[in-house]
């Protein structure tokens, strides 16, 4: 799907015989996809795509010119269920009331960071200070503070502000601070979300189970 216009560019559709297994036809398939829409001549510029390992080796591999983001819906998502896995834990408890403010702080990062990936990741990171009832904080000599308005005294006596000892605050830091997920988010700058893609998608699948015969046919 074109990002600007919405149209659907490019479809491929494989039986499981074409590859070794189903496993394997994602990256085909996309890769078919990709090269059909290159060969047309069209400048790509942006893949956004899920975070499949083999989709990412060959956009890294095969087509290094071409940015790879991912989606932040998706992103924010697997966070959410993280973070609410945690909070069950009754010694974590405390994060249970964070859990929306904190998947909302992934988002607000993604769109507000204008594609600079090192703005992105301070603005992810500043939540280990808020949510600590800390809003102004020194880095390498630089004093930053929260983007939010200043609270009211009520405010910040009553929000319940993180413990930095407790193990709530120890599980979220450990979470937000993964490798793994620092590496996906500087791959989120520009903000490209797939869930008008999704919406084809599901329309694709009412219209195959309705009948299969309005499905798109490659032979
Ligand atoms: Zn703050």
């Amino acid at each position: 799907m074109d990002d600007s216009t919405k149209q659907i560019v490019g479809f491929e559709l494989m039986q499981v015989s074409q590859a070794s297994s189903s496993i394997a036809m994602e990256p085909l398939c996309f890769k078919k996809a990709l090269e059909e829409i290159l060969n047309e001549g069209i400048d790509v510029k942006v893949v956004t795509t899920d975070r499949h390992p083999s989709i990412r080796k060959i956009m890294r591999e095969e087509y290094p010119n071409i940015i790879h983001q991912f989606d932040p819906w998706h992103v924010a998502k697997g966070f959410k269920k993280k973070l609410i896995a945690a909070s069950k834990r009754r010694d974590c408890s405390d994060l249970a009331p964070w859990v929306r403010s904190v998947s909302n702080h992934m988002w607000w990062s993604c769109c507000t960071s204008k594609g600079d990936e090192k703005e992105l990741l301070r603005r992810w990171m500043s939540l280990q200070h808020h949510i600590t009832g800390v809003h102004r904080w020194e880095e390498n000599g630089t004093e930053y503070k929260c983007f939010h308005q200043d609270l009211s005294a009520q405010e910040q006596r009553t929000k319940r502000w993180l413990k930095v000892n407790s193990p709530s605050f120890q599980a979220l830091k450990s979470m937000m601070m993964d490798t793994r997920l620092l590496k996906d988010l500087q791959q989120m700058t520009l903000f490209k979300h797939t869930g008008q893609l999704e919406v084809f998608h599901n329309a694709l699948l009412k219209s195959g189970t309705s009948n299969n015969s309005s499905w798109p046919s490659k032979n």
